[in-house]
């Protein structure tokens, strides 16, 4: 006999989650329970648009074909396990998985915008050296549902189901939070297909950005296959610095790197590949690192995101001055790039770049990091 706990556990486990499933698979998973294509487009329908959680709201479907999907299949989220809000508006969502492990979304409001920081991986395996995620250990890949789930939670937690088409609160996606996108690729690319879905969540590519610390042999893939705007963690200009701070660097150098960017396909005037840069003091942020930087970007469509350093506890660098961050910014304007400075968000709660799970040591100069330029 099973205990009445473990029996219910089994039961919920036996059913199918549908959330995630490409169309196609969706077509197929409903086709092999007897039900016509006209189903899937009505289930898509409703996960995706009106963002239902569960089968008796599909005020579409007749309550006994609502019943017979809920004795098999399943629409579920994951729990909420923490909700914390900065006093910038930022907010940082830790979302509990199936298997008991955690991952974090952040939405980050704008005036003109709002964007979602989602996930890959839970943890991350690149280990470089200013950020903190990269101290823990990878413990496994996202599947494309988890990837999706974030989406779909972070909606319901907004209350913007059904979007609307313009002035939404979820506007644009990064995927930029724990782990790298390129590692976790297919689950990646399923998710992201799903979210870029007209008839669904609707969120276009154009709006949607995938960061990677330069997985080369990926990067064309990504733009033919998912064809999203590509953000590159560059934050040095020579191999021997990279390699320290990027240690995936000892694996791609710069010299392919920069191939594949120039490479990628669809950047152009109007989609410019962003070239991630954080500002570690005495480290990547003299003026000769920043006219080399120009140099080696030459003949690129580039903008550069320069990322005022983020501490933790332990942390091996300090974040470059202003004073530096300024004049560092001067030089990449003045040949001719956008080189905006990242205003941290989320400080307060630990939801900046590289913050997961350490406490901020330099609140105040979220104030002073405000100067952005564009
Ligand atoms: N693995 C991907 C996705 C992570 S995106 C990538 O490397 O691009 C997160 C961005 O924040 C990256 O550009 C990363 O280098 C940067 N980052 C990490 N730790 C940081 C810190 N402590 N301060 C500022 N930026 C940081």
């Amino acid at each position: 006999m099973t205990a009445p706990s473990a029996h219910m556990s089994a039961v919920t486990g036996t059913k199918i989650n549908l959330v995630g499933l490409s169309r196609e698979e969706l077509e197929a998973e409903l086709k092999s329970f007897g039900l016509p294509a006209f189903r899937a487009r009505q289930l898509w329908h409703w996960m995706y648009h009106r963002g239902a959680t569960s089968f008796d709201v599909m005020t579409t479907i007749a309550r006994d074909m609502q019943a017979k999907l809920a004795e098999r299949y399943t629409i579920g989220r994951p729990e909420m396990s923490r909700a914390q809000q900065s006093i910038d508006g930022t907010a940082k969502w830790l979302l509990k998985l199936a298997d008991g492990n955690e991952i974090e979304s952040v939405h980050i409001p704008e005036e003109d915008r709002g964007t979602l920081c989602v996930s890959s991986q839970v943890g991350c395996t690149l280990t470089c050296k200013f950020c903190h995620t990269g101290t823990q250990r990878l413990v496994r890949n996202l599947t494309a549902p988890e990837i999706v789930q974030q989406v779909l939670v972070a909606r319901d937690k907004l209350g913007e189901w059904p979007a609307p088409p313009d002035g939404r609160l979820i506007s644009n996606i990064v995927m930029m939070g724990m782990g790298e996108p390129l590692y976790n690729f297919d689950e990646v690319s399923k998710a992201l297909k799903i979210v870029m879905d007209g008839e669904g969540i609707a969120i276009s590519k154009r709006r949607i950005t995938l960061s990677t610390a330069g997985v080369v042999p990926m990067m064309k893939r990504c733009g033919e296959e998912i064809g999203v705007n590509l953000a590159v963690s560059l934050h040095a200009v020579t191999d021997e610095i990279r390699d320290v701070i990027v240690p995936l660097n000892k694996k791609y150098p710069l010299a392919e790197l920069i191939a594949a960017c120039r490479a990628y396909p669809g950047a152009n005037n109007a989609r410019r590949i962003t070239f991630e840069y954080v500002m570690l003091k005495g480290i990547n942020d003299s003026p000769a690192d920043a006219r080399a930087l120009v140099k080696l970007l030459r003949g690129i469509p580039a903008k550069i995101n320069l990322i005022p350093f983020n501490a933790w506890p332990g942390a091996p660098y300090e974040c470059s001055s202003d004073e530096a961050i300024q004049v560092f910014g001067d030089i990449v304007n003045a040949a001719g790039y956008a080189s905006p400075v990242r205003t941290p968000r989320g400080r307060d709660i630990l939801a900046a770049c590289g913050q997961l799970k350490s406490l901020s040591e330099k609140k105040k100069r979220s104030e002073r990091d405000a100067v952005a330029a564009s």
